[in-house]
């Protein structure tokens, strides 16, 4: 049985890695599914359409969270034509890993930009029509919890922000019965942490589980939050990286 049957769902960055998976799971479920792409339209056209061939109804928007007026159109763009959503995925993300001392001010406002204004600016635009019981899901990071290696620090100040906006708006939106919560995926093989680096080796080192995740493993919590058995997880972080913060 499908899980999301008629679902309105948005996801922030699926044209590739996690944020695809997510696309592919949500539609498999039964959700229509929006996602918002920048720099990748090839492989953003390619994923809805072939999703699309397959019968499930899926559509790309360009929009770069770094720009909120985009951002804000986007989320615009999937209520005039659907009515509402009814899940959020903010997952698009970006990395930033040099020696703190090289860092600039605009490493710091893309960053920040990118991973917490637009998560920011996407829901508080979908929930002036979210219905209740909808779902608002957060990609954050491991990391959040534990930096793990030098060259981190504004990715992890990034992804640390997200678990207390989480703990915050899920409290504004428990009366409405709408869940808020993060993920927080560990090493994920995707173009932002591929599995056949000298830093994989390292974190497989470190993890109880000694493999790198896929974007599927993301998306299947991902769809379980978002479906009726996910209604009483709220305002909390949950990690999935094969053990790394164990
Ligand atoms: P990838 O770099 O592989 O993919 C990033 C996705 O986000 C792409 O679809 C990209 O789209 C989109 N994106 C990036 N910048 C923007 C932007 N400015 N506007 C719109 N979309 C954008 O990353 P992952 O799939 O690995 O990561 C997805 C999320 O998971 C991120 O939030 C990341 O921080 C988090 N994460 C990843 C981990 C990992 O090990 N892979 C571990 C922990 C967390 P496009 O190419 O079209 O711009």
């Amino acid at each position: 049985m499908e899980k999301l049957k008629n679902k309105i769902a948005l996801v922030t960055g699926g044209s590739r890695g996690i944020g695809a998976a997510i696309v592919k799971k949500l539609a498999s479920e039964g959700a229509h599914v929006s996602f918002t792409y920048a720099k990748s339209p090839e492989k953003a056209a390619l994923l809805s359409d072939t999703l699309q061939e397959a019968g499930k109804q899926v559509n790309a928007i360009h929009a770069d969270s770094a720009d909120p007026q985009a951002v804000t159109k986007a989320v615009q763009q999937v209520i005039s034509s659907f009515g509402r959503i009814d899940i959020l995925v903010n997952n698009a993300g970006i990395y930033i890993g040099r020696p703190f001392e090289e860092h600039t001010l605009e490493d710091y406002e893309q960053i920040m930009n990118v991973n917490v204004r637009a998560l920011y600016v996407a829901s508080l635009e979908v929930v002036k029509n979210m219905p209740n019981g909808g779902r608002i899901i957060n990609i954050g990071s491991n990391m959040a919890e534990n930096a793990l290696s030098a060259q981190t620090t504004l990715y992890t100040m990034s992804k640390s922000a997200l678990t207390g906006f989480t703990r915050g708006l899920a409290r504004d939106l428990g009366q409405r019965k709408i869940t808020v919560n993060v993920v927080q995926p560990g090493p994920i093989d995707t173009d932002m942490n591929p599995a056949n680096t000298e830093l994989a080796d390292f974190l497989r080192s470190r993890m109880a589980l000694s493999d790198y995740g896929t974007g599927d493993d993301i998306a299947g919590l991902v769809a379980f939050l978002a479906s009726d058995e996910g209604k009483y997880i709220t305002g909390t972080s949950l990690t999935i990286d094969g053990g790394l913060n164990a």
